[in-house]
């Protein structure tokens, strides 16, 4: 029977372990923290959105990684595979009003629970307090665990190992310097579906810092994102954000800043709407048109006060252009920690076609530690297992 170490046991190393068993291997899950899947657990409490029911060519087109292989995986492993996968572990799912999938249970919980004692009654080991510190000279795994350094031998491994964010949940990172040593390139960790940092002025913040700005949309690049935003002390966040992320911080890191542009009124066309201003009662203040004719709250005209400090243009057209792509400059990203997820890790160009690492021989790399990118929506879940479900196929059928 082939021995396969899996390490890391977020959903990427149990889909990983889940696949190996299907293929008659010896399945051993290794974990830093005390007990499994911690972040999964966390992705539970907004309701744990694991798919999405778009077309597969949509779904696929999420994703950001440099060559197909990701997109084959998911491809082989998509929306409804793994909605199966969750009617076979008595965890029914739903299609949201957005085409979002969910356990019907809205947590993460019980269906972790599930599929743990399923692996658990194939013959899968579970080893908690387990940290990864490397390998040994002669080539074996190295943890390091309450009772001192243990080592094991396995005829495969396969590393779940996570991003770097939300590091109190056991994704910290620290393997890249492991991978880094015997020569396995590390994309820079940079972090995504996070907060944007914006240089509000003391009277916007001391006004509306905590507000939420309602139906709005976004714009950065030729991605767009609709939804709500809230206004906080470093800048904004939201999940309507995450969809724009990628493009902003490519922006970033290569101009150091970038523009976002926020539709202040998403569902009123450009010439309506100055249509509209034009015919305001022009004795009234300009706040006072915007709230009227342009139906903005006070947050709204906030914003546009902000971002022309105090003297929006008179002209109607000028307005109405600016109030539909009203620009704001971004400095930053919020810290990494705080991120959703993390791009960067693994190289593809360290990875061969079964994500076995070219340097490191029998060992192969799952989920978010591999360089690749999408926005929340149910993709960075469904790729993980994705990912999982084909490496944990291949370590065990390899001879
Ligand atoms: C608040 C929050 C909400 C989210 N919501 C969603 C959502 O709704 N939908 C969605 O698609 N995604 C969501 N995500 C993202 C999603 O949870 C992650 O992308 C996913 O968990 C990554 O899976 P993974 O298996 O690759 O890594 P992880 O889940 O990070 O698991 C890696 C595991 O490896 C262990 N480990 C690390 N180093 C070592 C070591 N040296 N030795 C042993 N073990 C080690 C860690 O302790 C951890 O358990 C959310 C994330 C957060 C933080």
């Amino acid at each position: 029977m082939k021995r396969i170490a899996i390490i890391g046991s977020g959903p990427a190393g149990l889909m990983a372990a889940q696949a190996a068993l299907e293929q008659g291997a010896h399945v051993s899950i290794y974990e830093a923290m005390p007990s499994a899947a911690r972040k999964f657990l966390m992705a539970g409490k907004s309701g744990l959105n694991i798919s999405h029911s778009e077309k597969v060519h949509q779904l696929l087109g999420r994703y950001d990684a440099p060559d197909g292989r990701l997109r084959a995986m998911v491809s082989a492993f998509n929306a409804s595979d793994i909605r199966e996968w969750m009617e076979a572990l008595d965890e029914p799912s739903f299609v949201g009003s957005s085409g979002r999938i969910f356990p019907v249970a809205m947590k993460a919980s019980p269906l972790l629970r599930k599929w743990l004692r399923k692996l658990a009654e194939r013959g899968a080991e579970l080893y908690t307090r387990h940290r990864w510190t490397g390998w040994t000279s002669e080539g074996l795994l190295s943890f390091s665990t309450q009772n001192g350094a243990v080592q094991v031998e396995s005829d495969a491994t396969i590393l779940a190992l996570g991003g770097k964010s939300w590091s109190r949940l056991g994704s910290d990172g620290q393997w890249a310097e492991i991978l880094s040593q015997r020569g396995v390139y590390i994309d820079p960790f940079e972090p995504s579906n996070c907060g944007v940092e914006v240089g509000w002025s003391d009277r916007l913040l001391s006004q509306h810092e905590g507000a939420p700005v309602k139906s709005i949309a976004l714009k950065m690049g030729d991605k767009k994102s609709r939804g709500d935003i809230v206004v906080t002390r470093h800048g904004i966040e939201s999940g309507a954000l995450y969809p724009v992320a990628a493009d902003l911080r490519k922006e970033l890191s290569s101009s150091g800043s970038a523009t976002l542009l926020i539709d202040l009124v998403p569902d009123v066309r450009t010439d309506a709407l100055a249509k509209r201003l034009a015919s305001a009662n022009s004795k009234d203040s300009m706040s006072n048109r915007l709230r009227k004719a342009a139906r903005l709250d006070k947050v709204k005209v906030a914003l546009v006060n902000e971002v022309t400090r105090g003297s929006p243009p008179g002209d109607a057209s000028e307005i109405a252009a600016l109030l539909k792509a009203l620009p704001f400059t971004v400095s930053g990203t919020a810290p990494m920690d705080d991120a959703i997820s993390t791009a960067g890790g693994v190289s593809w160009d360290a990875l061969d076609e079964h994500l076995m690492l070219k340097a490191v021989p029998n060992t192969y790399c799952v989920g978010e530690m591999v360089s690749w990118d999408a926005p929340t929506g149910g993709y960075l879940l469904t790729a993980c297992m994705a990912m999982g479900k084909a490496a944990g196929a291949a370590a065990a059928k390899a001879t």
